[in-house]
């Protein structure tokens, strides 16, 4: 009802792998339409931080929040399987491999999860990947399978595949490090696009200047915690501590 609550929201998350504490207290909000870059070196737990708000990893301790709605609720057994597939469903994820469905071609691959998940119409949903199809620029490629496209075009399909779902909010995890340099672009493109309609994004990325073209906010993580975060301006040209500006000398 609000709209004043965050989109997204984080609260002292914890997680480790065995002995590793991997995040060691994150707090993190996120405000509809916001668009927020994660960057830091390898390692730093970001991936892990993306796959917690999901719920792909199951957090030690702290609480994650989705418009309102704790993701990470004490529910067990089946009454938790059916609320985090209700709210996953609320989330799009593009990894840095494109995990598309090479059986299927590209229209399958978009509409399968509308019709399987949210029980829409088989037209519906053709037509829903049409539209999207045409908005990441390949409408021509519907009925080509996976093997048959490139790096970019399979990233382009993956973001479709993830919007139709309609989601709250897209969590991007370097969804441009496999590529070849050349086809960056046209993926990066299609997240400017998705930024100037004003969906919500988290998006870890190594590449600062799409990060300082795109994002309202970058947060610095190293060691499994936020160092520093601020608008990209002031990030990129002042950063305040130490470990942010080591860093960065290696990107500006
Ligand atoms: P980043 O995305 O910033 O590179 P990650 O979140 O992937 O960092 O990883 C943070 C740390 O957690 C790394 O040391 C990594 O080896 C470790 N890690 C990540 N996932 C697992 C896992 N499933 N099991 C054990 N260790 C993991
Ligand atoms: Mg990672």
């Amino acid at each position: 009802m609000s709209t004043q609550r965050p989109m997204v929201e984080v609260r002292g998350a914890r997680k480790s792998f065995g002995a590793v504490e991997v995040l060691r207290g994150i707090d993190l909000s996120v405000d509809r339409g916001q668009i927020v870059a994660i960057i830091g070196p390898s390692g730093s737990g970001k991936s892990t931080l993306l796959r917690s708000i999901n719920h792909l990893e199951s957090l030690n301790s702290g609480e994650v929040w989705l418009d309102g709605v704790q993701v990470n609720q004490p529910l067990h057994g089946q009454a938790f399987e059916r609320h985090i597939n209700k709210v996953r469903q609320q989330m799009g994820m593009v990894f840095q491999h494109f995990n598309l469905f090479p059986h299927l071609t590209v229209l399958e691959n978009i509409s399968m999860g509308p019709i399987i998940l949210k029980g829409m119409t088989k037209s519906d949903a053709h037509a829903l990947a049409h539209s999207l199809l045409s908005k990441v620029g390949l409408a021509d490629k519907i009925d080509a399978y996976p093997s048959r496209l490139s790096g970019g075009q399979k990233q382009r399909v993956a973001i479709a595949r993830a919007l139709a779902m309609q989601p709250k909010v897209m969590l991007f995890d370097e969804a441009t490090s496999a590529l070849d340099p050349e086809l960056v672009d046209e993926v990066n493109a299609v997240m400017k696009q998705l930024a100037a309609e004003h969906m919500t994004m988290l998006i870890v990325t190594h590449e600062m200047r799409f990060a300082g073209e795109v994002a309202d906010r970058v947060l610095f993580m190293d060691g499994g915690v936020i160092v520093e975060e601020g608008p990209p301006g002031d990030m990129f040209r002042a950063p305040q501590k130490e470990r942010t500006r080591t860093f960065l000398k290696k990107y500006l």
